[in-house]
């Protein structure tokens, strides 16, 4: 009898390969576990074990598979379900979504890079001959592919023995090192508390007037508070007093002065609970957990609509402790960005140890314990909170997930595939489990808002920041009567100006909303027009101060700023437009005292980069933190007493169908950047348009007007969520040919399915790397049976991959694109 295993292998291929197996082979596979097999003339993959069965394959001979990696599954039904159906719905392979779902651990190839271990002690006796080798031949050599170790130990199969090696510590697998980051805490110093009373205070530099150096060290202190109003370092306590580290250390000892930690302020802060069971909900807690238990029991997705600061968070804990009283696993998932060390902090103080992190900036070695730990039901593995690959786990039985920031567009991948929202995937992830999901935002998405109207989800409101804090006063200002009045310092309009000054006065910190990364996106000649444009991509290139650079945003082209106009070879070099760099630069400027730091691309690019600025402004070692959207998110500054948008009209211009939504999204998140504490936070938005019907519903908090009046433009063009969208891109380096093969596309989908296909059309940037490309938009009405339309597209496609002269053009599918 004849045993054969049908495998799935990490590329974007439709089928399943047919290996040989041996009948005690087939006695031992199960379904998730990982197979090593040869691929192709001389690859080698890890693949996955799907089905054993007895039929040979009719077009191929079947190979034999080298060796079964694993004792048990390390992938789950449900998890083969929901890949299933994330292939399915999304249009690309399962191989693609098993690639995305697995750390590159589980997946050692052929091309695989293997390093030595410099940092571990090897033990040469107590390594095996083949191993040896392996050691003996990265000495010499910086790498290896896994391939390459074919040949060294003369064997075909030597994943076991590369799985050995890394077991052993004897090498690491080349990845993207990402370390955690631990930041140094800033000493800051105040008086004993005895010493707040003049008398006492008296008493004490009476008693330290035989301590000179020590009074001096009370006095500069006294000075400092006076000046800055802001808590003191001790750093500069030392430089003030011009004393050592001695003199300030006898006074702590002696309880004159006393240290201490923002940061550790920060994660007890005030009046907090640090367990949930003692936290006491407010009203408006009360009826919205009432609200999204009726809609759990009617097994509804349930929408939780909560201002800023309304205390969603709180009410999250407790749904997450009542399901790790049922022993179910809960899923906290956050968009990408937002996944700081807050909001792990907050879940790690309730939680503890239930709580595991994953995130695709971990190193391979921390993915494959939170994966084993998920696998097993872990205790630390009960909570896991992560970005939307978290979502590919292998859970056992889940019991809630959570969406926070359900309206954030980073939940949906754009490349590579599977190009997945992880709102939605989270949603069928849940009814697998039969699970409770709740979504939750200040700003919830008009299509999670409809959902909640139709009564698809259940919904349940928050319409006041818990404690009584008021919401923020946001005010708008015309900047175009402004700089009629010649009331413009810069980009700052007097107002703003102002309000800066004396927000800094009051030591209070700032934040400034610029979209814009970069010193001014364009360097344009006056005599002719010419702008510099990448030589790759259909932009143009955007200039950097501090390189004096300009820069591709798409490719990372860049080259040095030219004194003359490249075109026409005049020097009137004009910069038009503005962005971070400059903000921070005319800051310099106008507040030289300020200490100002920035938050873009740009400065977040190094390892840690983010981190150390979000703990800089929270230790507050920043007066004004300068920045692009990445300000928006789910910070939480407990000293922001003022938020400034540079210019709203930028973002509403942007010519896309959510440019209105996304603005009214991220001007409302920001602003409640502002005021989290019992003082109103103050928010001024610079615009040429103060009448803009979304900046008058921003500064009125008015979601429901918004809501309205988005949802009818969407009926009247047909934008989601009235129909669904299918987003075919194609891609050639060929111009000719692109065009013509997506003219074929576009009528042959026309034919079949009407007018529901717009296009083909060039993207706003028609070209990338040096890759023209194309879009097709297929616009689906709720009613019409997606799968059905899905087929015929993938029915054309395969006619199309069929034409010769097309074999070069790439297409691309985004289902739901946003
Ligand atoms: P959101 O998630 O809606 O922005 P949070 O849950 O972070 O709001 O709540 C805002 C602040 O109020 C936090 O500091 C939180 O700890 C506090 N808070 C919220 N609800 C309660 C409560 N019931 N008891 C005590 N503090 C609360
Ligand atoms: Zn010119
Ligand atoms: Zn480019």
């Amino acid at each position: 009898m004849q045993f054969f295993l049908d495998i799935l292998l990490p590329i974007p291929l439709e089928r399943l390969f047919t290996y040989r197996i041996t009948e005690q082979e087939a006695t031992i596979i199960q379904p998730g576990m990982r197979v090593a097999v040869p691929f192709g003339r001389s690859k080698i993959y890890t693949g996955m074990a799907f089905r054993v069965h007895q039929d040979a394959p009719l077009a191929y001979e079947a190979k034999e598979i080298y060796q079964i990696l694993d004792d048990v599954p390390l992938v789950n039904q449900f998890q083969l379900k929901h890949w299933a159906w994330i292939a399915n719905y999304y249009m690309c392979t399962l191989g693609e979504v098993f690639r995305a779902a697995m750390p590159g651990a589980f997946l050692l190839e052929s091309e695989t890079l293997i390093l030595p271990n410099k940092e571990s002690q090897i033990d040469e006796l107590s390594l095996k001959d083949d191993e040896f080798l392996v050691f003996e031949a990265l000495r010499h050599q910086s790498a290896l592919k896994v391939g390459e170790i074919s040949g060294i130990v003369d064997k075909k199969n030597v994943l076991p023995l590369v799985n050995r090696l890394v077991q052993k510590g004897v090498v690491l697998q080349k990845e993207e090192l990402y370390e955690q980051y631990r930041p140094k805490l800033v000493r800051y110093v105040t008086l004993g508390e005895i010493y707040t009373s003049e008398e006492k205070l008296e008493e004490l530099l009476q008693e330290l007037s035989r301590a000179p150096k020590q009074s001096q060290v009370v006095l500069s202190l006294f000075q400092l508070q006076a000046e800055t109003k802001k808590p003191i370092k001790v750093s500069d306590l030392e430089k003030e007093s011009g004393s050592s580290h001695a003199v300030i250390k006898a006074l702590i000892d002696k309880g004159v002065l006393e240290e201490y930690y923002i940061r550790t302020d920060r994660v007890n802060h005030g009046s907090e609970s640090s367990n949930v069971g003692d936290v006491i909900f407010n009203e408006h807690q009360n009826k919205a957990l009432a609200h999204i238990r009726t809609g759990f029991q009617e097994q509804k997705t349930v929408l939780l609509h909560g201002v800023t600061s309304s205390g969603k968070t709180e009410v999250y804990f407790k749904l997450i402790q009542e399901c790790l009283e049922q022993g179910k696993q809960v899923l906290y998932l956050l968009p990408e960005i937002a996944l700081t060390s807050q909001m792990i902090n907050r879940l790690q103080q309730y939680f503890g140890s239930k709580v595991s992190v994953y995130h695709s900036k971990y190193s391979i070695h921390e993915r494959v314990e939170v994966w084993n730990n998920v696998l097993a039901n872990a205790d630390k593995a009960q909570i896991v909170i992560g970005a939307r690959s978290s979502l590919l786990l292998p859970y056992k039985h889940l019991g809630l997930i959570i969406v926070d920031e359900e309206h954030e567009s980073s939940f949906k991948q754009f490349d590579p595939a599977p190009r997945y929202h992880a709102r939605d995937a989270g949603i069928v992830l849940a009814k697998l489990h039969e699970a409770n999901c709740i979504l939750g935002s200040a700003t919830p998405s008009i299509e999670s808002m409809e959902n909640a109207k139709k009564g698809k989800y259940a919904y349940a409101y928050m319409a006041q920041r818990y404690g009584n804090v008021l919401m923020p006063d946001i005010n708008l200002v015309d900047i175009k009567e402004a700089t009629r009045k010649k009331r413009m310092k810069g980009h700052f309009s007097e107002t703003l100006y102002l309000a800066i000054a004396e927000a800094l006065e009051e030591g209070e910190q700032i934040i400034l909303f610029q979209n814009r990364r970069g010193f001014a996106p364009i360097v344009e000649c006056t005599t002719c027009g010419h702008a510099a444009q990448c030589p790759n991509c259909d932009v143009s290139l955007t200039y950097h101060q501090h390189r004096n650079q300009l820069r591709c945003h798409y490719c990372g082209y860049h080259m040095a700023l030219q004194n003359a106009c490249q075109a026409c070879g005049s020097h009137t070099l004009d910069k038009k437009g503005f962005g971070t760099e400059q903000i921070q630069e005319e800051l310099k400027e106008l507040f030289p005292d300020a200490a100002v730091g920035r938050m873009d691309l740009d400065t977040t690019r190094g390892k840690y980069a983010y981190e150390k600025i979000i703990t800089a402004f929270e230790q507050q070692e920043m007066d004004i933190l300068v920045g692009t959207q990445m300000v928006t998110k789910g910070l939480d500054f407990r000293n922001v007493g003022l938020v400034g948008i540079m210019n709203a009209d930028t973002l509403l211009n942007f010519p896309d169908y959510r440019a209105h939504e996304r603005s009214f999204q991220l001007l409302t998140q920001v602003a409640g950047r502002a005021g989290r504490t019992q003082k109103r936070g103050k928010v001024l938005v610079q615009t040429y348009n103060p009448y803009h019907q979304i900046l008058q519903q921003v500064s009125t908090n008015d979601y429901d007007k918004m809501f309205a009046e988005q949802i009818y433009e969407r009926e009247q063009f047909k934008y989601p969520p009235v129909v669904r969208i299918i987003k075919i891109t194609l891609k050639d380096k060929d111009f000719n040919k692109l065009n013509e093969a997506s003219e074929w596309l576009a009528s042959s989908l026309r034919n079949v399915l009407g007018h529901q296909v717009l296009g083909p059309e060039y993207p706003p940037v028609g070209r990338i790397r040096r890759e023209y490309l194309k879009n097709i938009i297929v616009k689906l009405p709720k009613r019409v049976a997606v799968d059905q339309t899905k087929n015929s597209i993938k029915r054309i496609e395969k006619t199309f991959n069929a034409i010769s002269k097309y074999k070069s053009v790439r297409l691309v599918y985004n289902v739901d694109h946003i």
